[in-house]
């Protein structure tokens, strides 16, 4: 696969999970779009998209297999054995579609994420770049509950260190240089959006207005929201563990002030008989154990990074 190629083959990865009720009006509206772009000789006519069963439990893989797979040869698609989560449907479609297309672009199944702006995203890839992020422009399709956590996530993700685009979800454009080597990143737990930065390139944003969900509920109850966030964070980020020992020092240097404190009620003859003897050495022996937790989870947070097995670099180029 050639950079060099003006109508590239793009590749559409929709994850799936329950959307028995809006996988065929969503399905046609991506195959209409698909065939707009290739009439306008934007993308090859090898441009596919691919519908990702995650595990559903109602109709849809039904639905895909017998209704949608028929209507045109560029339809393909692939069920998971179970359900594995969204992060790990994209991968799958990535992994399995990566070798057949210039570029994939990752969007949900209820077309929140705006197709109309797929057009702009391959003419940013035909000018050089390797990823383009869909950003979105509002949240008013959001509850004041969810617009308060998401932005709340991105905040907190950012002060641990981690680089994520700022209101950005999975709808993006890859090009095939970036997900080869997203394959390089072996980690079980997956946070996609994490994981793209990292992998660096040239990567530009595109704004978009991000639509309420057309039908069906959404597939990301506040569990599976919380969850995806702790995996987040705990997949990205070592601080929660450097955390631990700066309070350990913390502790230790309330216990030192106690211990002047204790000094001074000596000479100045002010005595609680028994209390110093039980307060100062709850402090001091939770002050050690927290400082020798500090130690142990410096090693963890080593042995967590050479675990993932991440690539140390990716080239760029080469002359
Ligand atoms: N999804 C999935 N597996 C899951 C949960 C969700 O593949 O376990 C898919 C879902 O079908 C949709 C996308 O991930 O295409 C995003 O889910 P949803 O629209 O429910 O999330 P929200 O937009 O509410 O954040
Ligand atoms: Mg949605």
């Amino acid at each position: 696969m050639s950079k060099t190629t003006k109508h590239p083959v793009i590749g559409i990865i929709v994850p799936c999970y329950n959307e028995e009720e809006i996988i065929l009006d969503s399905a046609s509206k991506l195959l209409e779009m698909l065939n707009g772009l290739k009439a306008e000789a934007l993308i090859d006519k090898k441009s596919f998209i691919v519908f990702v069963n995650d595990g559903s439990k109602d109709n849809t893989w039904n639905l895909i297999k017998e209704q949608i797979a028929g209507w045109d040869h560029s339809i393909k698609a692939i069920s998971l054995s179970r359900n594995f989560g969204h992060q790990k449907a994209v991968l799958a479609g990535i992994t399995e579609y990566h070798n057949e297309a210039d570029a994939l672009i990752t969007l949900d199944a209820d077309l929140q994420d705006d197709i109309s702006v797929i057009g702009k995203m391959v003419r940013s890839y035909n000018s050089g770049i390797d990823i383009v992020y869909g950003v979105r422009n509002n949240r008013e399709s959001d509850t004041a509950f969810k617009k308060f956590t998401a932005l709340g996530f991105y905040k907190f993700m950012a002060f641990l260190g981690v680089r994520v685009v700022y209101n950005h979800a999975d709808f993006r454009l890859s090009s095939h240089r970036v997900n080869v080597e997203l394959m390089q990143f072996k980690e079980t737990n997956l946070f996609l959006r994490g994981i793209f930065p990292l992998i660096g390139f040239n990567t530009s944003e595109i704004y978009y207005d991000r639509l309420p969900r057309m039908q069906g509920t959404t597939k990301y109850p506040l569990r599976k929201m919380l969850a995806f966030a702790w995996n987040g964070i705990t997949s990205m980020s070592e601080i929660p563990l450097t955390i631990i020992f700066k309070v350990g020092l913390i502790t230790f240097f309330i216990c030192l002030i106690m211990m002047a404190f204790v000094l001074i009620q000596y000479f100045r003859g002010d005595v609680i008989p028994g209390w110093a003897s039980i307060t100062l050495p709850v402090f001091f022996f939770g002050a050690l154990q927290l400082i020798c937790l500090g130690i142990i989870a410096e090693y963890l947070g080593k042995i967590y990074n050479e675990i993932k097995g991440r690539p140390r670099f990716i080239l760029k180029e080469k002359i």
